[in-house]
């Protein structure tokens, strides 16, 4: 049978252009996790993805109602499940307030965390139950969550310090929207989100690899600078970032590069080895590589687990 691949947010980006390069292989069947049903479907139609090796389903990652919703669904569905992909991604670097998910969290990490946190759990038994010969969760990462690479650290740095502003919700209202109890920053409040999705996938593989043999893995596939990623952000970024990438600090990749490299994590079996952060060489050619020190915490990905837990519901 072809296996069957959850894709969150593959409506654009990244996301888009990994469900056409895996559904070109031919041996894939393509779940586009959407909350914008319409645009997905015509941005599958536009990219060529032929009929038969897609579904469009509706998850809005923003409401822990939806992501409950869609892994119903899914499993109604009857198809088995051999890969979950965590893409989907809001970022809001020029907000001055912060915005709300349906549950009341601050939307970057409401969405970017705590949805994909709830939906990798909620589908953690499916993927268990799986016999395909490899089983992947993966969440996409980012290099801007790596304090210990260049990209990382121009400020604002992502730190989640003691998570007290998570723990109290991220309300905003009686607590702080942010992870660290800080004042609201939307570029940060992305980069700690991609801290997180960063430690969940190495305390999935702490926890599950063993017993389950899914392999867990994290990447970071380039700078995609023209995606709808940096929509929110001035035109003047957004007309200078391609060309800075490009040629200044050579690590610009297209999408379509970008999709084909998420794909690789999926079909090639050398890149099958859980617990790991894939990143590629301007060569193109992958390896793994180091986390930054808080991104790489053991007791810090814990602690995050178990808030997660608690605030999804789950504990
Ligand atoms: P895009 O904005 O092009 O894609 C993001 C996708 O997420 C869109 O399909 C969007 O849907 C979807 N999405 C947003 N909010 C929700 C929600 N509430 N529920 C469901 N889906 C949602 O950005 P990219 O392709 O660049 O980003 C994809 C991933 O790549 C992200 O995880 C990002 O952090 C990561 N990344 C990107 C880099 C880059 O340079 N661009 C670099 C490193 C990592 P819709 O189409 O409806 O808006």
């Amino acid at each position: 049978r072809k296996g069957n691949v959850i894709i969150t947010g593959a409506s654009s980006g990244l996301g888009l252009a990994a469900a056409k390069a895996i559904s070109e292989t031919g041996k894939w069947h393509v779940i586009m996790a959407c909350r914008n049903f319409l645009k997905a479907e015509k941005a599958a139609k536009s990219a060529g993805i032929s009929k038969e090796n897609y579904t469009v389903m509706h998850l809005d990652l923003a409401s822990l109602e939806s992501v409950r919703q869609f892994a119903d669904a899914f499993r109604q569905s009857g198809r088995p499940l051999d890969v979950l992909v965590c893409n989907a991604a809001v970022y809001f670097p020029t907000a001055k307030e912060p915005t709300y998910t349906a549950e009341g969290f601050e939307l970057s990490v409401g969405t970017n965390h705590l949805g994909h946190f709830l939906l990798s759990r909620l589908l953690l038994d499916d993927l268990k139950q799986s016999d395909y010969p490899q089983k992947h969760l993966i969440i996409v990462g980012s290099i801007t969550g790596n304090t210990n690479t260049l990209a990382g650290n121009v400020p604002p740095k992502a730190n989640l310090g003691d998570l007290r502003g998570l723990s109290s919700g991220l309300t905003g209202r009686d607590s702080s929207p942010m992870i660290d109890g800080g004042q609201f920053d939307g570029a940060k409040a992305y980069k700690d989100s991609k801290v997180c999705n960063m430690l969940t996938m190495q305390e999935f593989h702490r926890r599950f690899h063993e017993e389950t043999g899914i392999s867990f893995a994290s990447l970071y596939p380039g700078c995609i600078a023209e995606t709808g990623l940096f929509r929110e952000h001035i035109p003047l970024f957004r007309l200078l970032f391609p060309p800075f990438q490009k040629y200044i600090t050579k690590g610009y990749v297209s999408e379509e590069e970008a999709g084909k490299r998420l794909a690789q994590v999926i079909s090639d079996p050398s890149l099958s080895k859980s617990g790991v952060y894939w990143s590629w060489n301007k060569n193109s050619s992958s390896f793994e590589n180091r986390l930054s020190k808080e991104a790489s915490d053991s007791e810090k990905a814990r602690k995050l687990w178990e808030i997660s837990e608690k605030l999804v519901g789950l504990a």
